[in-house]
């Protein structure tokens, strides 16, 4: 089969397309046809080996694919060669024709989510939905600031908020990602480039300022967050690429709170839940993953640059 292979750490030209011997399923593993492979923000910190997970070379990226169960090993009772299925990990990487998987790592994709939509699912909504139900403890009613909503988390964080009944106030950072935060769901959308956004979205508030914060660049903004929360809001680190100074008292005068969370982190029962949560969402309609960009894995490389990039238009993904 055909896989993009990591052999040394290094920038996006590390990343090489191969042909490597494709995988059988062991007792309890699965063999997925990879449809489509999602790119994450966190594959680019991987390849550059400087990131809390280093696997050993060489490797291959990817934790989330859409495609088809191909071979199921001994003793595998919940898919079946032909089903449609996500991954939520693996144990071979996705940035490649065929992934292997162990059984807990598969999850049936609802019919109306696409192949492409399938690959946005796992880490983005994952995410997403740790941060809003577990981390932040959000309830009905309460206003939330998605800030960097125009990214695959941030659109995945909008979809389950409004769902949930909260007021939803997004960033983006250019006039499409403003109007495609607004019509995946944000009551009203501002734009993280402008000087002195954050007066007109505490105006929106009323003056009141925001119960929760769900932050995609803390380095940037966790110190003036921190100034826009209402008294005994919370600011869920989700992104963060670097240091920053906050001044404590911010969050004495609010009774406020900074969360933080990796999606690595979370414990089997938060993720069964994640999982049991998000599948809902996309058999009902609410969550609709939006897919920005599709690019052949060949070019595994320029996907790993336009990530990284301003202008997040949702989800990238690359179909081997
Ligand atoms: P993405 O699709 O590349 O989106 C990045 C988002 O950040 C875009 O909405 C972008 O907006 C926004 N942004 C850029 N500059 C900003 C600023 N100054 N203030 C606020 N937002 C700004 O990435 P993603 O997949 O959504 O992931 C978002 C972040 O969360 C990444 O740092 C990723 O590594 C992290 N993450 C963490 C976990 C975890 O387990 N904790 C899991 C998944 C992702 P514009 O491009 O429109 O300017």
């Amino acid at each position: 089969m055909k896989a993009i292979l990591v052999r040394q750490f290094g920038g996006p030209e590390v990343l090489e397309l191969e042909n490597v011997p494709t995988p059988q399923p062991a007792g309890g593993q699965v063999l997925v046809r990879v449809h489509a492979a999602g790119v994450n923000p966190y594959d680019t910190y991987m390849r550059t080996g400087t990131y809390a997970i280093k696997p050993p070379l060489p490797y291959t990226p990817g934790s989330d694919a859409a495609g088809v169960v191909e071979a199921v090993g001994e003793s595998v009772g919940a898919v079946k060669p032909g089903d449609r299925v996500y991954t939520a990990n693996t144990l071979t990487g996705c940035y490649a024709e065929y992934t292997l998987a162990v059984e807990s790592q598969v999850h049936a994709l609802p019919v109306k989510v696409s192949f492409a939509q399938g690959a946005g699912v796992w880490v983005p909504y994952g995410t997403a939905y740790q941060a809003l139900h577990h981390s932040a403890e959000a309830r009905a009613s309460e206003t939330v600031l998605v800030h960097g909503a125009s990214g695959a988390v941030g659109l995945a964080s909008v979809q389950i908020a409004r769902a949930m009944g909260l007021t939803v106030f997004g960033t983006a950072g250019t006039p499409e990602g403003l109007d495609l935060v607004k019509r995946e769901g944000a009551h009203a959308a501002f734009d993280h480039r402008k000087a002195g956004y954050q007066e007109s979205l505490l105006r929106a508030t009323g003056g009141r300022g925001l119960d929760i914060i769900l932050e995609m660049l803390a380095n940037v903004n966790l110190a003036t967050d921190l100034k826009l929360l209402a008294p005994r809001g919370r600011v869920i680190v989700i992104g963060n690429r670097g240091e920053i100074t906050i001044n404590p008292r911010d969050l004495m005068t609010r009774t406020a709170s900074i969360r933080a969370f990796t999606l690595w982190g979370v414990d089997a029962a938060e993720e069964a839940a994640i999982h049991a949560g998000v599948i809902a969402g996309l058999e009902n309609g609410t969550l609709r993953p939006v897919v920005g960009k599709q690019m052949p894995l060949a070019e595994a490389a320029r996907a790993h640059k336009e990530i990284l990039e301003p202008g997040a238009f949702g989800k990238i993904v690359l179909i081997p």
